[in-house]
């Protein structure tokens, strides 16, 4: 396998592929224009599930092994990474998703359990994570296994290396669209209200039956994320006191406690979002293996650690 890897990106899928592939024993540089905690990942919830994204067996796959890798780190102290119960509810009733048999602790929720005017739901417990925690013990791991990050952006990809024999993993996120360039790729906007916890320790996620306005609450220890929005084509990072409002209502007509909640602040990112998830390697024109490791859309936290394993995998098999 090439010795000297190149990662272009250092949100959750750029860190934990450098993570691996360093602690594999190969040397590599990550380059990125945004350190961890500007990224897109920094803003996620973060709870572990593989929401609407493709292709589904793919998915489930590195959902599955990513699953049993947070589970760990839950037991490692400053990982971020904890396992959480909770409720995802509705007023109607629908299917299970494809990965419910993953979690085995999840059941319908009880009548009891429900919020007023939600009759259906399910219980569970699952990796949360607090991204920019998170982030930087990715971080440091990568450091601790040799590895480092260089701020610098890139107007495309062969000016990452001018060396052919260095291998090049593109996990740009949104970024994607200019520097591939791939026009599939777009953002779902995403806006979260970062409040005091006032004593929360279960998630809740809610189907609002609305697609762009989310409903979610993700206590942390001393902070709960409110959500959300799913807004598509939407570039803004600007703050709106509006959106904000919104969500904080929302999440406090369930939860009563929130309706005072000091707000902290306001975290937006862009979900780099594609027909399908792209994890594929090519060869560039100059001859460096390239691995393509992006597009993974609301779940990329939920997937990351698969999809550097494939990672992994692809670059033993093209170099
Ligand atoms: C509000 C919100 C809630 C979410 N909740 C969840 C959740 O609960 N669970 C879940 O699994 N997922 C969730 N997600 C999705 C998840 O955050 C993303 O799928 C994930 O962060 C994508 O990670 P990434 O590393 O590919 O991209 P990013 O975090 O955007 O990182 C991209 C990196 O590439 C770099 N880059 C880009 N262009 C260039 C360039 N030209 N040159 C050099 N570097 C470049 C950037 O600087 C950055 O370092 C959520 C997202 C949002 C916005």
């Amino acid at each position: 396998m090439t010795q000297h890897i190149i990662v272009v990106g250092a949100g959750v899928i750029g860190l934990t592929t450098a993570v691996q592939l360093a602690e594999a024993g190969l040397h590599v540089e990550v380059m990125a224009a945004e350190r961890p905690q500007a990224t897109t990942s920094a803003v996620a919830g973060a709870l572990w599930g593989p929401w609407l994204v493709e292709p589904r067996a793919r998915v489930l796959a590195w959902a599955a092994h990513s699953l049993t890798v947070m589970q760990e780190l839950a037991h490692h102290a400053g990982s971020g990474v904890r396992v959480a119960s909770g409720m995802e509810v509705s007023r109607r009733s629908y299917p299970a998703p494809d990965w419910a048999n993953l979690l085995a602790d999840r059941r319908p929720c009880t009548p009891d359990e429900l919020p007023t005017g939600y009759g259906h739901g399910s219980r569970y417990s699952a990796p949360l994570v607090d991204m920019p925690l998170h982030l930087g013990y990715l971080l440091a791991r990568l450091r601790t296994a040799g590895g480092t990050l260089t701020v610098r952006r890139l107007a495309s990809l062969d000016q990452a290396s001018i060396d052919p024999r260095v291998a090049i993993v593109n996990c740009s996120g949104v970024g994607a669209r200019q520097l591939v360039p791939d026009p599939e790729l777009f953002p779902i906007r995403g806006y979260h209200v970062v409040a005091k916890n006032p004593g929360l320790t279960e998630f809740l996620e809610a189907d609002t039956e609305h697609a762009t306005d989310l409903l979610a609450i993700y206590p942390h220890r001393d902070h709960v994320i409110l959500g959300g929005t799913a807004e598509p084509d939407t570039w803004s990072l600007k703050p709106d006191d509006k959106i904000a409002t919104a969500i904080v209502d929302r999440c406090a007509e369930l939860e009563p406690r929130l309706t005072k909640a000091a707000i902290i602040e306001h975290r937006i990112g862009l979900r780099p979002t594609k027909p399908t998830v792209r994890l594929e390697a090519e060869r560039s024109p100059a001859g460096n293996v390239i691995i393509h490791n992006y597009g993974h859309g609301g779940a990329g936290v939920s997937l990351a650690w698969g999809c550097a394993q494939e990672v992994t995998s692809l670059l033993s098999a093209a170099t």
